[in-house]
């Protein structure tokens, strides 16, 4: 049976005046075996609420009385109590494929599962998706999902997919979208298989068989030196150029027949065509900030606004489901971030520290047009050092 182990009782909580203690484990709640914190969530909105728990080897019971809608006060070890549905793809692009050996076990996690894609915003690719699964969705509105398409061609998604079920799993989304859920999709180029004609055919595909896609995100595969897939290329700056084009001339179409611009082209593909990121209102909300949509020109509002002594934007990161649900920790499972503004690289001597911005080579080129605002706001001398990838970048990078 899945068991979900508490690893913080929040003082003064329901759960802590019962006396559940951090490493029991909850075996059921309310009768329910907890299969992941979305059941769990909804058995702890209950005003009454009976946890048999296993404590060094034994059960017992506890009752938690408190209005309902009120959180327990547990925060638990994973978000996913019984097994996380791997995927049964072999995408050549696959970047967990393209990782050396060695790392930290959760990174080589190949997870295809609609729960992590609705608590995360995870992409799914449908391929083991149930109708058991569907009928959870809608039961449980579990909505937004995000779902990889990559080509809406059976043959082109199955060969990128590697998997024949790749060829008709799409069928789940049509299923999603006929039911109202709100679903994001993403298509993944590889240069030479899924750009140019395909990704004209695929857009046209979204347009008639999928229109009700809330977005879909064009992003680039990742190439490591660690690929074994010998078709798997880098883009090139011409390639990255006909996909900014191909996309903003689907935006045209797209507000033409639904009245939103539904495709969006990564940052990636701004930066690595050479050409300036779209202004902010043209990304419709950010709805893809996490998939690294829009989030140059959302980090620049933000700069602007932070050094003006606005309110900034807030865009990003969105915790989503997890930014109120009891079970996970206070910030989400996400790392909280922030950090100290340039000012305070005055220490309390009144000495000043030159200051360096560590950043990647991508990072570089969003802050170096913000450099000169940076410098005028900080009493310290400021320089951006672009670090160059040379655990998994590509050498040709
Ligand atoms: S579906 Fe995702 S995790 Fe699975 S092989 Fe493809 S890219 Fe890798």
């Amino acid at each position: 049976m899945p068991a979900a182990r508490v690893v913080a009782v929040a003082p003064d909580s329901p759960a802590a005046s019962t006396g559940i203690r951090p490493g029991d484990e909850i075996l059921t709640l309310n009768g329910e075996a907890v299969r992941d914190v979305i059941r769990y969530q909804l058995q702890a909105d209950e005003p009454v609420v009976e946890l048999e728990l296993r404590r060094g080897g034994l059960e017992q019971l506890a009752v938690v009385e408190k209005p309902a809608g009120t959180p327990l006060g547990l925060e638990l070890d994973s978000p996913v109590f019984d097994r996380v549905q791997t995927c049964d793809n072999h995408c050549p692009f696959c970047f967990i494929h393209q990782l050396p050996k060695g790392m930290r076990r959760s990174l080589y996690l190949q997870d295809d599962d609609y729960r992590l894609s609705f608590l995360y915003g995870n992409f799914t690719t449908l391929t083991r998706f149930t109708e058991s699964d569907l009928e959870r969705v809608l039961n449980e509105h579990l909505s937004p999902l995000y779902v990889s398409i990559h080509a809406t061609d059976p043959d082109v998604r199955s060969r990128l997919l590697r998997n024949r079920r790749g060829a008709t799993s799409l069928r789940w989304l049509a299923a999603l979208l006929d039911a109202g859920v709100e679903v994001h999709g993403q298509v993944v180029v590889c240069p030479g298989i899924n750009d140019g004609d395909v990704l004209d055919d695929t857009l046209l595909g979204v347009l008639d068989r999928y229109p009700q896609l809330a977005t879909v995100g064009v992003v680039p595969l990742g190439v490591s030196d660690y690929t074994s897939e010998p078709e798997m290329r880098e883009h090139s700056t011409e390639i990255a150029g006909d996909v900014v084009d191909t996309v903003e001339r689907w935006q045209r179409r797209f507000q033409g027949a639904v009245g939103r611009r539904l495709v969006f082209a990564a940052d990636e593909y701004y930066v690595l065509a050479g050409r300036p990121f779209p202004v902010a209102g043209d990304y419709e909300g950010f709805p893809q900030h996490e998939n690294g949509i829009g989030m140059a020109r959302a980090f620049e509002a933000d700069v602007r606004a932070a050094l003006a002594g606005e309110a900034t934007a807030g865009v990003g990161p969105r915790a989503g489901f997890f930014a109120w649900v009891d079970g996970a920790p206070a910030d989400g499972y996400r790392a909280p971030r922030g950090g100290k503004s340039p000012s305070r690289a005055a220490t309390s001597n009144g000495t000043v520290t030159p200051t360096a911005i560590v950043t990647g080579q991508y990072g570089a080129q969003v802050l170096a047009p913000l450099l000169p605002l940076l410098r005028a706001a900080s009493p310290a001398p400021l320089r951006l050092v672009p670090v160059r990838n040379q655990f998994s970048a590509a050498t040709s990078r």
